[in-house]
């Protein structure tokens, strides 16, 4: 159930800037991360990167013998559609996708693992509603479902609480919660400091590049955190390109 993720060197570029810029460390097999860091800093970026959905310019992502389809990702709210007309369970089954494959159909086992899932999120009764007449909350259970579904040694999510009710965050802390007590390794970008400081043992204070990692009381001092802020002031509009890359070109 136990996966690490080793970041190597890694430099993730758009159109040649970097928003992830030289980043080394590692998230231990069963470990429970928060990356934290001003907006902008690359932490969709570098989540894209773990998921394996961004390619790296420069250094590499080792997830072992882990392919990124046992990976679970919950990208940030903005960047999905539910305009899509699918029902609460079929949105939770897609989580069953990679272990039934596209022309294995859904058995009995997967639709009361859906039941089950959703029992664990508090949506018992709502397979059948459709996802757009959830509210924000609801949807954020349902996709926490799906997560439990999948049953992935390594789960990414990217901003799981913002614009969530109190009592959905408090709810998906304790799932949160259990699967780092299975084992399994946990990264979620986070906003709410007190939070990280209470729920996660580590963090990872991310400002392009690494200002701190480790155990969280000490990655997130005073000092620290004004770094990154310090930082962030700094980058202008467009920054500069990444002096590698540049090099690459010549
Ligand atoms: P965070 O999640 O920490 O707010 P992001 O990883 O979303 O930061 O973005 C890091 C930087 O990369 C920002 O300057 C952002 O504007 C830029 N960026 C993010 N996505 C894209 C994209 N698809 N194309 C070009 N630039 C992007
Ligand atoms: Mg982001």
């Amino acid at each position: 159930m136990s996966a690490a993720i080793d970041l190597h060197d890694l430099t993730v570029t758009y159109e040649r800037r970097p928003a992830v810029h030289h980043v080394n460390g590692r998230f231990a097999a069963g470990s429970l991360t928060a990356i934290v860091g001003p907006n902008g800093a690359g932490k969709s970026t570098l989540i894209k990167a773990i998921a394996g959905t961004l390619k790296p310019a420069e250094g590499r992502v080792d997830r072992g013998s882990l392919a990124t389809r046992h990976i679970g990702y919950l990208p940030q709210a903005a960047e999905i559609d539910r305009s899509f007309p699918l029902s609460v369970a079929d949105t939770v089954l897609m989580g069953a996708w990679h272990r039934l494959g596209p022309f294995r159909g859904v058995g009995r086992k997967q639709v009361e693992q859906a039941q089950q899932a959703l029992l664990a999120v508090g949506l018992e009764g709502f397979e059948q509603r459709s996802i757009g007449s959830l509210s924000s909350g609801q949807f954020q259970r349902v996709l926490f479902a799906r997560l439990l579904l999948q049953d992935a040694s390594v789960i990414l999510l990217d901003e799981p609480f913002t614009a969530i009710d109190a009592r959905t965050t408090r709810d998906l802390l304790k799932l949160i919660s259990g699967w780092h007590g299975q084992g399994r390794t946990v990264i979620a970008v986070l906003h709410d400091i007190e939070q990280v400081r209470q729920h996660f043992p580590n963090t990872l204070l991310l400002a392009r590049e690494t200002i701190a990692w480790g155990r969280t009381p000490e990655t997130l001092s005073n000092d620290n955190l004004r770094r990154a802020k310090n930082m962030a002031e700094h980058w202008s509009a467009d920054a500069q390109p990444c002096a590698l890359n540049e090099e690459d070109d010549l």
